[in-house]
């Protein structure tokens, strides 16, 4: 089936163009700064080269609109869409699973949105933009929390009054539920069915983990928000929640800047002093730096930490995947967190770990206790695999 995979941030628009028989990609681009002035898009098409293109983009009906007419000027048939996936951040209590959209799981996209209003909004604006384009063509919506819904109560409750947390939906949602489904699908299909308790590691500029056993998922380490658990590129990650209070009474800082600290201003970005992209911290750590070193130390002693936790939830683990864009592509940083694990009898085959591929692939030693692998994510083509089901029913 042809899907179109959108993703739609409040001023930008992701899209992806693929088959989900052959998984071929036949364009993919993003839509930036749209509603702000200097608004492009950049695409790249099947063999093609990423191109940049200046386009006026005053809001997302203009930007979708403009998807569809550069995907027929590449000269694919747009007309040969047959459904539309929209990820979507935040389903709240109302999407377990992928459901299709009507009239009534919009609603629910908006309903939710005030727990994620700097995405779901956009995205629900997205959806009706495209019911109301090309209404022959069926939408999807496709939760990132759809995947943890349905952890244990024990892992998703939080200690907190039972009437404060009822009224306002306070619980664990976890994010990459996608990503994770992803990882565990094709970790299970790579070892042919030898997976069991499996640490899915999603270690990208937002990192998160969780712990899946047998396909299910038991616990995730990101939880009311994307804030929560690992040490990212930008964001803190769990600190103490009174950290939160002692900011606004005695640092005298807004709820909103202390919201932006958190999320824009922390985590690798702030520890390392010199950016949020690992490449940075490891080149600076390898010149002598010592804020990038402790930074690269924080990172593999929290997610290790973390990795521990989640394996404790299945009582053990036999594999850990590694993914995303540090966990693809950083070697450095796989093989610091893998030797935090050693006493667990993690060991990693050190040249195996340096071998660059785009292929699943196992870096474990063969007398490690638990497999180690690296598996290269994808989404869009999770939520097209969901469109396609969900459509062809
Ligand atoms: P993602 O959010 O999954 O796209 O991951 C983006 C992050 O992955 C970047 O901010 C980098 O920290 C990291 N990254 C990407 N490519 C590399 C690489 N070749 N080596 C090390 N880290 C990388």
């Amino acid at each position: 089936m042809n899907v179109l995979v959108i993703n739609a941030g409040s001023s930008s628009l992701k899209y992806q163009l693929l088959d989900t028989k052959t998984r071929e990609v036949y364009a993919k681009g993003n839509c930036e700064r749209i509603g702000i002035d200097g608004s492009f898009v950049g695409h790249e098409e099947r063999g093609g080269e990423k191109k940049k293109l200046e386009v006026a983009l005053p809001d997302h009906k203009t930007a979708v609109k403009y998807v569809f007419q550069i995907l027929d000027e590449a000269g694919f048939d747009t007309a040969k869409i047959e459904g539309i996936g929209h990820r979507v951040v935040q389903g709240g209590w109302y999407f377990p699973e992928s459901k299709v959209v009507t009239d009534e799981t919009l609603g629910w996209v908006r309903e939710v949105a005030p727990l994620a209003p700097l995405h779901n909004y956009a995205e629900a604006d997205v959806i009706q933009i495209c019911r109301e384009m090309f209404p022959s063509i069926g939408n999807v919506i496709v939760a990132d929390t759809s995947f943890h819904y349905n952890i244990p109560e024990k892992a998703w409750r939080y200690a907190l009054p039972r009437d404060v947390v009822d009224k306002l939906h306070i619980r664990k949602y976890g994010a990459h539920g996608t990503s994770h489904r992803y990882i565990w699908r094709t970790t299970s299909q790579f070892l042919n069915g030898d997976v069991h308790k499996l640490v899915s590691c999603h270690l990208g500029s937002g990192a998160s983990l969780a712990a899946i056993q047998d396909g299910h998922d038991m616990d995730t380490t990101m939880g009311l928000t994307p804030l929560d658990g690992l040490i990212m590129g930008t964001r803190c990650g769990t600190i103490d929640p009174a950290t939160v209070c002692y900011l606004v009474r005695e640092g005298g800082y807004t709820i909103d800047e202390v919201d932006t600290m958190m999320n824009k201003q922390s985590g690798l970005l702030a520890l390392s002093g010199v950016s949020s992209d690992s490449r940075d911290i490891e080149a600076g750590a390898e010149k002598g730096d010592k804020n990038c070193q402790m930074a690269l130390d924080m990172f593999y002693y929290r997610t290790s930490q973390l990795i521990a936790e989640m394996a404790q939830s299945m009582h053990g683990f036999d594999t850990m995947a590694f993914s995303a864009g540090i966990g693809e592509n950083s070697a450095e940083m796989r093989l610091g967190v893998a030797k935090e694990l050693e006493w667990l009898g993690v060991k990693i085959d050190e040249k195996a770990n340096e071998v660059r591929s785009d292929e699943p692939r196992v870096i474990s030693t063969p007398d490690s206790k638990v497999k180690v692998l690296v598996v290269p994510t994808n989404e869009e083509y999770m939520i097209a695999l969901d469109v396609e089901e969900l459509l062809s029913k």
